[in-house]
């Protein structure tokens, strides 16, 4: 059987995986999402000039020779109306900070630089001020008009801020995808439960779950199918119907009770790859009616691995990514011990943890054991060594990385 390269198989999934159809989100739901269209800003930020400072409002004129004394003509707290005080001539407004600058002042005297008198009636402005100190001009952040964040922007907790700053209550972005994970296999049991002999306990659910929520994704957990093929059907044909895309783990490989294999061959367009890389060889990838589906292998190093290099970017793409940030970028990082392997055909995935040296690069060991089963050295790696075919990388080498933070 012909191995495909990582990147033909690469390109196969993000061709099967459409950004999803834009709609507006609550803001507060929006955490992660793309936007699917510039936004702009329909109002001032700040909306009113304002002062950045506890203090008086003064016309900056009346300061030239001070100090001088002022007579303060009110007080405008955060919130109040400006338009109740006016700064005339030989007067000063006292003001806090993000309270509206009043008409005719241009200028704020932090207090610290001011002695109000003991009935509060007058200040003396001890140093002078000149016209706009302290003051926040309107439309300093946002002008009306003005774009705040261009299409394809991913959006984080400051951005958040702005648009809400700015009213918006919905946001169009590319919704979060659903994504339904689910396990297949006899040998499998979940839950508080005694193992009988030939089982083991499902983890790949458990992970695939959290790989899909860390992408960004909603996950949707479809549950744990014995190898049968009326059982398969039924979790697949639910996950297609209620999700935007379907994980699946085990039984995607060449084995005699994958059933997997005949559902969704049975049920979607499918493709059955092998992929030149090491873990996680096997890939099934396609549609079950539009679903996208992952079928990824059973091993549960294999499995991340393969979420990784395929779910993940393809995800990456319904959720509306521009190509350019659907990969990984590796970086260059330096061996920190050898990192050996025989020439096979394929790329290896070394799991490693990468901490950053004094030269400025990242310095990779391995976290552990490399077998495909060994899911703790996997946990315990913060990044992936590239390592092509050949036989590896001596000490000090150079390797590319992928960092999995
Ligand atoms: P398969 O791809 O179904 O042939 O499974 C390959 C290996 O992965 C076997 O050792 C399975 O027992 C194991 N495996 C499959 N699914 C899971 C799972 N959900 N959790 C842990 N191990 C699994
Ligand atoms: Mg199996």
């Amino acid at each position: 059987v012909g191995l495909i390269p990582l990147e033909e198989a690469q390109r196969r999934v993000l061709g099967g995986c459409a950004p999803l159809h834009p709609r507006a989100v609550p803001l507060d739901d929006a955490l992660g999402c793309v936007t699917s269209v510039p936004l702009m800003a329909d109002e001032a930020v700040p909306p009113f000039a304002n002062t950045a400072m506890d203090g008086y409002a003064v016309r900056a004129s009346d300061t030239a020779d001070a100090p001088v004394r002022l007579r303060v003509a009110g007080t405008l707290a955060a919130g109040a109306d400006p338009s109740t005080v006016t700064v005339e001539p030989g007067t000063a407004v006292r003001i806090m900070t993000g309270a509206a600058i009043p008409t005719g002042a241009d200028a704020v005297v932090m207090v610290e630089r001011t002695a109000a008198e003991e009935d509060g009636a007058a200040v003396v402005i001890q140093v002078p001020a000149s016209p706009g100190d302290h003051v926040r001009p309107a439309g300093e952040d946002l002008a009306p008009g003005q774009e705040v964040f261009p299409a394809r922007t991913r959006l984080g907790a400051g951005h958040l801020g702005v648009l809400a700053s700015l009213g918006y209550v919905n946001v169009p972005v590319y919704p979060r995808p659903r994504v339904g994970v689910l396990s297949t296999g006899d040998e499998l049991v979940d839950g508080p439960v005694e193992l009988r002999p030939g089982q083991i306990r499902d983890s790949n659910r458990h992970t695939l779950l959290a790989l899909v929520r860390q992408t960004g994704c909603e996950p949707v957990d479809l549950g744990l199918v014995r190898d049968d093929e009326g059982a398969i059907t039924a979790a697949v044909e639910k996950g297609a119907a209620g999700c935007d895309a379907l994980v699946t783990s085990g039984g995607v490989s060449v084995g005699d009770f994958d059933y997997v294999k005949a559902v969704l061959d049975r049920l979607g367009r499918m493709q059955w790859m092998q992929v030149a890389i090491k873990p996680a060889k096997p890939l099934a990838f396609g549609d079950v009616r539009g679903t996208p589906v992952f079928g990824l292998p059973g091993n549960p190093v294999s499995s991340m691995v393969s979420f990784e290099l395929f779910a993940r970017p393809g995800l990456r793409q319904l959720m509306g990514f521009p190509p350019d940030r659907l990969l990984r970028r590796p970086v260059r990082g330096v061996a920190g011990e050898a990192l050996r392997r025989r020439p096979d055909g394929k790329t290896h995935f070394v799991r490693v943890v990468a901490s950053p040296g004094d030269d400025g690069r990242y310095h990779v060991r391995s976290s552990g054991g490399q077998a495909s089963n060994l899911l703790r050295a996997m946990a315990l790696a913060n990044a992936l060594a590239v390592l092509p075919d050949g036989d590896g990388v001596d000490e000090g080498g150079s390797v590319d990385v992928l960092l999995l933070t």
